[in-house]
């Protein structure tokens, strides 16, 4: 464990917290386990869940959250071991993206992602009671009375959570094609699209309010959606442009949502501009800048033409703001909150956007 990893766990630790309270929770406290790989039991080994047990106690806390993915047995373990519920990291995500998703497609996406992290974590009463009276009786016999016709409980639910996963991707690839089809149409129009993207609380929603006065909701919490809002809007000199504000990023995104949060992403591969927004508030913006670019390579948009912009300028100590300018010399220094720096960031916008193809004909006499 070098300096560096324990800044990075405090760093995820403290996102962990703030997500926490974005699903509703109270945080209680927190802590960290210092280990070179997770512990195949109990994820964070027997002598930090005595530790943790006395902290569950002392403080009357009713639910563990630990930040990473747990085996379905290591969550079992861990949950009968401190005695409250036990939350993994991809768990309290998925959750808070189902509290948020508003299209139809949002909610598809994060309901398809969902019944795939269920679904090795089943436990039917038919399974762990048939595998009993197996025991007991000595098999054939055993489950008589307990499971139905030649299935158990857990089967059955297997059976039907499958039946409604096959459901959702037959319905996900139909939106995709009408999506792709209304992209065409853009395009057809010629109206250049305007993406902006960004870790998750840097600033995006405010920025499109700012640039569009689009009345969007801005909440201070770490904002999980993959739906996307999108604007007309216009340049100072009367060209339009479509702006859209994309998926907040977020550490350690899920893997079962992985797939829907690219395929939402992969309009800003399609996008003539990139707004990427730094929050210049946050203790390592450096970081939250590199996880983007690498999601941006991921969706093959790496290159799309980008405009930096550090925002929240108004609540960083001039010491900061100097340390910004020097990071990132060519971005855009604003503060969607208060406007400042706004008309200088439409110019630049003005000037990056493609310029239509003009042909003069001149007739001479
Ligand atoms: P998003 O998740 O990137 O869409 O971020 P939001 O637009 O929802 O903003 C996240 C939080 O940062 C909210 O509490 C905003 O009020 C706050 N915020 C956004 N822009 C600024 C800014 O320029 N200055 C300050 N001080 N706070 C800001």
């Amino acid at each position: 464990w070098t300096e560096g990893t324990v800044v990075d766990a405090e760093n995820s630790l403290s996102e962990l917290a703030a997500l926490a309270e974005t699903a509703g929770s109270e945080v209680l406290d927190g802590m960290l386990q210092r280990r070179s790989k997770p512990d195949a039991g109990t994820y964070i080994g027997s002598g930090k869940v005595e530790e943790l047990k006395d902290v569950v106690e002392a403080l009357g806390a009713d639910t563990v959250i630990c930040d990473g993915e747990l085996s379905p047995g290591q969550l079992r373990t861990l949950e009968k071991e401190v005695n409250v519920k036990v939350v993994d990291r991809t768990a309290l995500i998925l959750d808070i993206f189902a509290q948020h998703a508003k299209s139809r497609e949002g909610k598809a996406q994060v309901e398809l992602a969902q019944l795939q992290y269920l679904l090795p974590r089943l436990r039917g009463w038919g399974d762990a009671m048939s595998r009993q009276a197996g025991g007991r009786a000595g098999g054939a016999s055993g489950g008589v009375g307990l499971r139905g016709p030649g299935e158990t409980k857990l089967e059955t639910d297997r059976r039907r959570i499958n039946t409604r996963i096959a459901k959702l991707r037959k319905d996900l690839s139909r939106m995709k094609t009408s999506r792709d089809t209304k992209r065409s149409d853009r395009t057809r129009h010629e109206v250049p699209a305007v993406v902006i993207a960004g870790y998750t609380n840097a600033g995006k929603s405010s920025l499109l309010n700012r640039l569009t006065g689009a009345g969007i909701l801005v909440q201070d919490a770490l904002f999980a959606t993959l739906d996307t809002t999108t604007r007309r809007t216009q340049t100072s000199d009367g060209r339009e442009y479509t702006l859209s504000d994309t998926v907040g990023f977020v550490r350690h995104l899920p893997h079962q949502l992985v797939e829907a949060f690219r395929s939402t992403l992969e309009e800003v591969a399609d996008a003539d501009l990139v707004l990427h927004v730094i929050d210049g508030d946050h203790p390592d913006p450096a970081s939250q800048v590199a996880a983007v670019r690498e999601v941006f390579s991921e969706v093959d948009a790496q290159n799309v033409p980008e405009l930096l912009i550090v925002n929240k300028v108004d609540a960083v100590s001039a010491e900061t703001l100097l340390r910004l300018h020097s990071d990132w010399p060519d971005a855009a220094f604003v503060s969607a909150a208060t406007g400042e720096g706004i008309d200088k960031l439409q110019e630049r916008i003005e000037q990056a956007l493609p310029r239509p193809q003009v042909t003069l004909t001149v007739s001479l006499p």
